[in-house]
């Protein structure tokens, strides 16, 4: 009964259909095999109980949209004025060499851990590729690292020659696998995004985050265009006069049948957009903070997801964010709840089982699923104050509290996947 263990706590809950305050689990090594209220699941003879009175317990967090190699950049503030930030930020890049590229993935790895998330969609760039899927395989952290890629005018055909970039899919079912990013409709060209598709890697894009997108995909004009003048890749061969960003990755995807495109921000969307992602190939990666952070307001995620949609949710890079020891969606589905009043299954379903399914992964290793053959992707425990003794009392007291969430089950020590350990991964994806 060694591996048998059995935990209650103030709140268990997950974002399937799981809400017991107080709560109880019942776990035979990975394996879920009991939840709901210590009552239901009742105690194996010679099982002691772990006790976590004052805790919410949770399934691991999947990070849909981040960006490792960012995160020695640490928090900048933002004033409104885009362009200085963004000159901000490059003048970081200009100074990374690949020893701080690959430390930056490192500590990057290092918050995942200690936000409680096992799986993520990380953006990886110039440089940090390699180092994207060493330091995640290591940890025993899956989802998908998207190379990113920019291929405008006459860059297009060197778009995909990047360092260190995946030279294979892997395995299909692999928990750690690569993708490309082409980095968004102002800067990769509607050649670069079809030929991602072609791959049968999985794709990722940042789309519709900003009205300045919307403009130059409509007329070509504004502050894009300066961009890609200033640049010197503009060469007028860019496929814009589109209505709307939606519009325009529809008319690519509807090239690739199958193909799904996961998508960063979505800020701006409007009736029509939204009817073409809830009928079309599109996932969406929202990153409530970093919304916030660019003062971008009124998200639709909420009619996305009655829609349909699958919103996972992002934490975007450490640079917009106030938590420097961590990059995890615990915080964003707690701002949801504080901020927009969110209900707890629907912003812990964001945070673990959309985002699972928008990376590809078992929905079932981020809840706490009974009767399946899927293991655990790990478990979380976070303290509270003053849990109450109902769900609603716990749920408050989780959306407000200071704490950070611990590992109550590890991820999987990367060795045990099978098939699939870092060695392997490395040889697979990248020799
Ligand atoms: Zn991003």
């Amino acid at each position: 009964m060694k591996s048998v263990r059995l935990i209650h706590a103030a709140l268990v809950a997950d974002g399937a259909n799981v809400q017991a305050a107080p709560g109880a689990l019942l776990l035979d090594g990975r394996r879920v095999v009991g939840v709901g209220s210590p009552e239901e699941v009742g105690r194996p003879a010679g099982v002691e109980v772990e006790s976590l009175h004052a805790h919410a317990v949770m399934p691991a967090f999947v990070n849909a949209h981040t960006h490792l190699d960012l995160t020695a950049c640490g928090y900048r503030p933002y004033d409104g004025d885009f362009d200085a930030w963004l000159l901000d930020i490059l003048a970081f890049r200009s100074q990374q060499t690949p020893e701080s590229v690959d430390a930056s993935v490192a500590q990057g790895v290092r918050a995942l851990d200690a936000g409680g998330v096992a799986a993520v969609g990380d953006i990886a760039g110039h440089q940090a590729p390699h180092p994207s899927l060493k330091h995640l395989a290591a940890a025993g952290i899956g989802g998908v690292s998207f190379t990113e890629i920019f291929g405008m005018g006459p860059r297009i055909p060197g778009a995909f020659d990047v360092p260190g970039a995946p030279t294979s899919p892997g395995p299909p079912g692999a928990y750690l696998r690569p993708g490309w990013q082409p980095h968004a409709p102002y800067s990769s060209d509607r050649r670069v995004f079809a030929a991602s598709l072609e791959t049968g890697y999985p794709v990722s894009t940042h789309l519709s985050e900003s009205p300045e997108e919307i403009e130059f995909i409509r007329s070509g004009t504004g502050r894009f265009r300066r961009f890609l003048e200033k640049l010197g890749v503009w060469d007028g061969s860019a496929h814009v006069g589109v209505r709307h960003p939606v519009d325009w990755l529809a008319q690519i995807l509807q090239g690739a049948p199958g193909a799904r495109a996961l998508c960063a921000h979505c800020n701006y969307v409007d009736d029509p957009a939204l009817d073409i992602l809830a009928a079309g190939q599109f996932d969406v990666a929202f990153c409530p903070r970093s919304s916030a952070y660019f003062g971008h307001v009124g998200h639709r995620y909420r009619e996305m997801l009655q829609r349909g949609i699958t919103v996972a949710l992002g934490t975007d890079s450490m640079v917009c964010l106030t938590t420097p020891d961590r990059l995890s969606t615990f915080d964003e589905f707690r701002f949801l709840m504080r901020r927009d009043g969110l209900d707890l299954s629907t912003a812990l379903a964001m945070a673990t089982i959309h985002g699972a399914r928008a990376l590809g992964l078992s929905e079932d290793a981020f809840r706490f699923a009974t009767g399946v053959a899927q293991e655990s992707a790990g478990i979380t425990q976070v303290p509270l104050d003053r849990p109450g003794s109902t769900v609603a009392a716990a749920a408050h007291a989780l959306a407000h509290t200071q704490a950070a969430p611990a590992w109550l089950l590890r991820p999987q020590a990367p060795d045990s996947h099978p098939n699939q350990n870092q060695p392997q991964i490395l040889r697979n994806y990248c020799l």
